[in-house]
């Protein structure tokens, strides 16, 4: 079996992975770089016009895994794409949105080849759409293929490949915990010849636990009343915004919040109606909860954000998370920082780079740029950062590599400094085994 890394460099960026054995080739994810526009933003698809395309197996909708299929499907026009259930609602959602946003970004930016794909191009690949269940193998030209739920964000899944006499398994982004709505990792427990792990927290320690997590945001969010202030809660549309809605929907019932009403953004609130439709068709930690029928919600269009009154006890959870320039959350902070009532929590991953890193590293009573139209802000707010990330710690998945111990481990999906914290612990712990960071573009015989 070959494995090529396609991922422009070995970094958290535009994932995706080729795998071939024999005259059977198969593409892992397909993404766009988040944190690049353009072209500098797609993998190297030009090295697949060498290489057979059998089919595209998609482990789940966020878009730096799923970002660029598109455009590998107007090159592969027989090509059909396998997901779960879950994944192909939201994926089409995703796409959707994502040529919305080229389309605007084409002059913005001054991106010609902006928009990759149009709406009628989306409707083209959703075509090509094929649903698998989880933890059933499936034949595919001589292949057996399975899906395996992979906790981070609904329909996410692990992905086993055998092909050729060789067994691959490729984990995708994973939490092997619950978190409120999606339920942690359901794994194989059998050892491939090769596995394909996320290293994205392999660099940070274990933090506080979830329900530590939870208490603390509680308090810090009375306390933020308690002073005459409101809370900005800047996250991800799709997956963090539900489980913290539901963070949220628990500390109400429990009477600890009050029952007030939340802004949230338009794009959450689709990928709210695809959670709720999701309800009852997939096992999860609360079978049959929907968000919007069991909480109070509000879409906070620009117009109204720019004028409604911030006061006492309001409670934002908008995105970017990344606080990017002309979202939501990148205009609300321009707004609540300088007020020493209001509050801005963190609640998962921020690149350093973007404007929610500088506002998280320079803390309150600190300066950062927000990029955009904004500038420098002073932070008279209070920030802070709590650990509800839907990645596994690093531990967890140390734990699930050295129970199956495969021959091979490719470490993925990390900066630098996770790559090799993995590397070197897997070198000591499985001796046996091959540890290697396909360097990105280069082909790996297995
Ligand atoms: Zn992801």
């Amino acid at each position: 079996m070959q494995f090529t890394n396609l991922t422009r460099a070995n970094e958290i960026g535009a994932n995706s992975y080729h795998v071939q054995a024999g005259d059977r080739g198969f593409l892992l994810d397909s993404g766009t770089h988040p944190k690049m526009d353009g072209n500098a933003a797609l993998p190297h698809l030009g090295l697949l016009s060498s290489k057979p395309l059998d089919a595209i197996l998609l482990s789940h909708s966020h878009l730096d895994h799923l970002g660029s299929m598109p455009v590998v499907m107007s090159d592969h026009p027989e090509t059909r794409a396998y997901m779960t259930y879950g994944t192909s609602l939201i994926a089409d959602r995703a796409l959707h949105n994502s040529a919305s946003v080229m389309s605007k970004q084409r002059n913005e930016l001054h991106l010609p080849e902006y928009p990759f794909f149009t709406h009628g191009q989306v409707d083209h690949v959703t075509d090509r759409f094929e649903v698998v269940p989880c933890a059933r193998e499936f034949e595919l030209g001589g292949s057996k293929i399975s899906f395996h739920e992979a906790g981070h964000v609904q329909g996410a899944a692990g992905i086993w490949i055998e092909s050729g006499g060789h067994s691959l398994f490729y984990t995708g982004d994973v939490r092997f915990a619950d978190m409120m709505i999606t339920r942690g990792a359901q794994f194989p427990e059998k050892r491939p010849d090769t596995m394909v792990i996320e290293c994205t927290r392999g660099a940070t320690p274990a933090g506080n636990s979830w329900d530590h997590e939870v208490n603390r945001l509680a308090q810090s969010i009375i306390e933020t009343y308690a002073r005459g202030g409101s809370v900005l809660i800047p996250c991800f549309a799709l997956g963090k915004t539900q489980e913290a809605l539901k963070i949220i929907h628990d500390l109400i019932k429990e009477r600890v919040l009050p029952d007030q009403m939340l802004y949230i953004g338009g794009l959450a609130s689709t990928y709210n109606e695809i959670y709720d439709e999701l309800a009852n068709r997939v096992p999860r930690v609360c079978n049959g909860f929907k968000l919007e029928n069991n909480l109070n919600l509000m879409v906070l269009e620009r117009k109204d954000a720019l004028k409604m009154k911030i006061g006492r006890g309001r409670l934002l959870l908008v995105s970017s998370g990344m606080m990017t320039p002309r979202t939501m959350s990148h205009l609300m902070t321009q707004r609540m920082a300088p007020d020493e009532r209001h509050s801005i929590f963190f609640i998962g991953y921020v690149d350093p780079a973007s404007p929610a890193g500088k506002v998280k590293a320079a803390g309150q009573g600190g300066r950062a740029d927000l990029g955009g139209d904004a500038g420098e802000v002073d932070l008279k707010c209070r920030v802070d950062n709590f650990n509800f990330s839907s990645h596994c710690e690093r531990n967890d998945m140390m734990e699930y590599v050295c129970k199956v111990r495969p021959r091979n481990v490719l470490l993925v999906h990390g900066e630098a400094a996770s790559l090799e914290w993995f590397r070197n612990e897997l070198s000591q712990k499985l001796p046996e085994s091959k540890i290697i960071i396909p360097p990105s573009g280069e082909t790996i015989e297995l």
